[in-house]
């Protein structure tokens, strides 16, 4: 699908040359605390194998959406101490990036040393839909080096200046990271050992209508649970309580019922639901039939917050059948440890697939390590949400594609 990317070593030899390094570094914060450093765990990679070549590494990032403007709040300070803790060395810090502070920052920057700039959507040309600002960004990013290397998995399906305009300013190259995530992720769209299964939750159906388009034709099992499990309730005629709904998806959602039915597609639907009084940790629930949710003691008000246990011994039966496994959205309201089992069903059946197993999502795999997996029971986590996706649907990713 996508032509070969120039790998790392294509740039020759980097001893000595100051090299600008593309990562996706958008961590989860809270307080000013990272809550999940896997990205930057991900990131070091790269990062090390240049050091050790004795390149000069400049790391830029983008950290939140702060609309072009400085927010303190989502600086990138505490993320280059992470690194430093995380590479065992000294990562250095300037809270700028195409301003005299950060030239004078990469100057002093020795062979073998890191620096990382502040957070690149501190400028709004960063993310500009004009093309020409997002180029004069990248320009004055280039000047600051004699190459670059894509990293941030995460962001290659953005057309944005750090992204593909760096790329064509600069020689340039793709890390290690997005060359092991593009490498896995072919085995799930080429050669993949059968029966494929794709498991599906997450809050919004509308987020995923893409992806289950495209998957409907190519998989074996497609297990539907999370928030837009309502909605296929929904297509089916069930009543869903105050549930997540989105109404206006109802009918493409049965025009998906049907396409499975004709492709001889199996669609797992839950069988029953926890349902909540309200939408809130310490709330009284129950487990209810999925075609009966308005009848637990909560009536039409009763919220679905996760599958049912008998759903979450189905659903961990058809994964383990499994020979490979693709996994986005959470079963439920994970975060609220009375709502996490569904999630945790699916998360354990993913760790005993015989195949490959493959978690993509932010908030996918922020679940599976606070739930208390270790990245390395699963086959891959993958970095990226948006981007993972895109790349099932098939799409062309620009910033995979200035690489080719
Ligand atoms: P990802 O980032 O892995 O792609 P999403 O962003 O699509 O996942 O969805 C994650 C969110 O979905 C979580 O915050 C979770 O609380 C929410 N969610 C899951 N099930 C439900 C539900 N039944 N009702 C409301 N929200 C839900
Ligand atoms: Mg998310």
């Amino acid at each position: 699908m996508e032509g070969e990317m120039r790998a790392l070593e294509t740039l020759g030899n980097l001893s000595g040359k100051t090299v600008l390094v593309r990562s996706d570094l958008n961590v989860p914060l809270k307080d000013g605390v990272i809550t999940d450093d896997g990205r930057v765990r991900a990131a070091a990679a790269t990062i090390e194998k240049l050091t050790a070549e004795n390149a000069r590494v400049i790391v830029i990032s983008h950290l939140g959406r702060p609309k072009g403007e400085v927010d303190n709040s989502l600086s990138l300070k505490p993320v280059a101490q992470r690194l430093g803790e995380i590479i065992d060395a000294p990562v250095s810090f300037v809270a700028d990036t195409v301003g005299a502070e950060a030239a004078a920052a990469v100057k002093e920057l020795k062979d073998g040393a890191v620096l990382m700039l502040e957070n690149l959507r501190f400028n709004a040309q960063e993310t500009s839909k004009d093309a020409a600002e997002r180029s004069q960004f990248a320009a004055r990013l280039a000047e600051l080096a004699d190459a670059f290397v894509l990293d941030g998995f995460g962001v290659v399906h953005r057309s944005q200046a750090s992204v593909t305009e760096l790329a064509k300013a600069l020689p340039s190259a793709a890390g290690l990271l997005v060359a092991d995530e593009v490498a896995v992720l072919k085995q799930l769209t080429e050669d993949l050992k059968r029966p494929y299964t794709v498991v599906l939750g997450g809050s919004k159906v509308s987020d995923k209508l893409g992806v289950i388009d495209h998957l409907i034709e190519r998989v074996d099992t497609l297990i539907i649970g999370g928030g837009m499990l309502f909605t296929f309730l929904a297509a089916k005629g069930h009543k869903v309580g105050a549930s997540l709904l989105e109404e206006d998806q109802i009918e493409t959602v049965r025009g998906y019922l049907q396409r499975a039915t004709e492709l001889g597609v199996e669609l797992v639907l839950p069988s029953d639901i926890v349902v909540a009084e309200k939408f809130d940790a310490d709330a009284a629930y129950e487990v209810v039939a999925a075609d009966a949710i308005e009848e637990s003691s909560f009536g039409a008000s009763g919220i679905g917050l996760d599958i049912g246990p008998e759903s979450a011994k189905l659903f961990a039966e058809k994964i383990r059948a499994a020979k490979t496994v693709f996994w986005n959205g959470p079963m439920g309201v994970f975060e609220m440890e009375n709502f996490a089992a569904g999630t945790r069903a699916v998360a354990k059946a993913l760790t005993e697939v015989s195949g490959l197993a493959v978690v993509g999502g932010g908030d996918s795999a922020a679940a599976v390590r606070a739930l208390g997996f270790a990245d390395s029971d699963f086959g891959h986590i993958s970095t990226g949400g948006g981007a993972s996706l895109e790349f099932l649907e098939g799409k062309q990713l620009p910033g995979l594609e200035v690489l080719a």
